[in-house]
């Protein structure tokens, strides 16, 4: 399996072609996919012409685009003009975007090769890939485990090789977490540096997009190509993009970390516990300091997020109503049409977030549960705010636990549990990653997660790659045939 960068110098060089390569990943997904999953769409007419097109600019020794030839995949929730895009969901069963989000234009002029669309939980909603309305996704260390969610398509496919990067959503962890499962790199950037333009909205205001990839050079890459001011998102931060991979230094001499006490808790598998603590001794063998913080307000982070993402859902989803696009069940009036709309489109989990949202945001009840909400996020900033007068970067665990069964989940609050360690990020919109630290008993991948200043994603990668480049658990990766 190579990275991104591997792939490019190759084709570079002339030692491989992008053509080949296309095709190479296009047999392995035909081959392997039906075990795992991990697609819903595979463009394969359209990732051969930008192969080709690809290798025409490296014969031709033309101007290179940053991804040049390189083979990737997209979470289903980003809108592809011309191709099928479900948001995993059967009210956009049939959905066919006259558009390009501004991520999909910006990797297309980059020179990706998109492969397809991946399968993710509906809208979204979801730590398993388990709520897709369309296909279970398996986790390629173990067919009976959840790739984790809800960009669990996108994961899988990295971790399987059948992508050599790709991207997906981070609301409250769905790109972090997946990694975590997977054995890959997963990085929510701070909210606004990647624009979310043509990105089927959740919660506004905690989406990411978020890149996945095999090494933390490959996040670099990926990052640079697609982060950036973007008019047509009125959040997208303007501040300039630095060179993400010239910040890979390999040192972290002088990195202050800090060690959130509440992150270790109850709750956190021991494995995983001990992994983490083995990659922040690491850390520290490579020349960071390290020392304990407080966040105190991150036991509310949880049920913070699950007043607020339903609430924000509950007002996005209001669009599906069999008028504009989508799914359409013909009813006796208007009313009666809409709703048997909604209840054949969505799915339970769905249908749930609605149903909390709406009630947060009704009438009477709206301070107390969303305006109480927005307040104890601000707390959860200023926790944030506190830790970063002392530390560089935060080191926590990902999840609380490796990936699990499917099915074992079944309970909404086991599964709303599993972002504990991903929501505070996500409420705050700093930038956080989660890469590769080890393996329980079983062969399960853990995920060690670093968060980091507004803005400030070069540290991060800065520390991420300097830990990675010292262990080999990055190069690992799981037989599938
Ligand atoms: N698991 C979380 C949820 O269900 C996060 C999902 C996400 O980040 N998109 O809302």
């Amino acid at each position: 399996m190579r990275t991104i960068h591997e792939l490019t110098t190759a084709f570079a060089k002339g030692d491989a072609s992008p053509v080949a390569v296309a095709e190479e990943y296009l047999a392995r997904i035909g081959a392997l996919d039906a075990k795992v999953g991990a697609y819903l769409t595979v463009t394969r007419d359209e990732a051969l012409a930008a192969a080709r097109a690809a290798e025409a600019r490296y014969r031709a020794r033309a101007p290179l685009g940053p991804l040049d030839g390189a083979p990737i995949a997209l979470k289903d929730v980003f809108c592809t003009r011309g191709v099928r895009t479900t948001s995993g969901s059967r009210i956009l069963d049939t959905y066919v975007p006259p558009y390009d989000a501004t991520i999909v234009a910006r990797l297309k002029a980059a020179g990706a090769v998109i492969l397809g669309k991946t399968n993710m939980d509906e809208f979204a909603m979801g730590s398993s890939t388990e709520h897709s309305a369309f296909q279970l996704t398996r986790n390629p260390w173990d067919l009976a485990r959840v790739p984790g969610g809800s960009s669990g398509g996108s994961a899988a496919a990295v971790a399987g090789g059948l992508a050599a990067g790709s991207f997906g959503t981070d609301t409250g962890g769905s790109v972090r977490q997946p990694a975590a499962f997977c054995g890959v790199v997963g990085m929510k950037p701070t909210y606004g540096r990647i624009s979310r333009y043509g990105l089927i909205a959740f919660a506004s205001s905690l989406d990411h997009v978020a890149p996945l990839t095999l090494d933390i050079v490959d996040t670099a890459l990926l990052l640079g190509a697609t982060a950036g001011h973007d008019p047509l998102d009125a959040t997208s931060v303007d501040a300039p993009v630095p060179d993400y991979v010239a910040a890979l230094t390999g040192s972290v001499k002088g990195l202050r970390v800090g060690v959130p006490d509440e992150y270790f808790g109850e709750g956190l598998d021991p494995e995983i516990d001990r992994a983490v603590r083995v990659a922040i001794d690491r850390l520290r063998d490579l020349g960071a300091s390290v020392e304990r913080v407080s966040l105190p307000t991150t036991e509310y982070g949880v049920a913070t997020y699950y007043i607020v993402a339903p609430a924000e859902a509950s007002s996005n989803l209001a669009r599906y109503d069999g008028v504009k696009y989508g799914l359409r069940v013909p009813g006796k009036d208007l009313i009666d049409m809409v709703s048997r709309t909604r209840a054949a489109g969505f799915g339970a989990e769905v249908k749930r977030r609605v149903m909390l949202g709406t009630y947060a945001l009704s009438t009477g009840y709206y301070d107390a549960y969303y305006g109480q909400a927005q307040r104890v996020r601000t707390l959860v900033r200023r926790d944030f705010e506190k830790a970063f007068e002392r530390v560089d970067v935060l080191a926590t665990p990902t999840t609380p636990s490796v990936a699990f069964k499917h099915g074992e989940k079944a309970d909404p609050l086991a599964m709303y549990m599993n972002d504990v360690y991903t929501i505070p990020a996500s409420m705050t919109g700093l930038p956080a990653i989660s890469v590769p630290c080890g393996f329980n008993a079983a062969g399960l991948p853990i995920g060690l997660q670093l968060i980091g200043r507004t803005l400030d994603e070069a540290t991060l990668l800065r520390a991420a790659h300097a830990y990675e480049q010292a262990t080999p658990w990055h190069a690992k990766r799981p037989s599938l045939g």
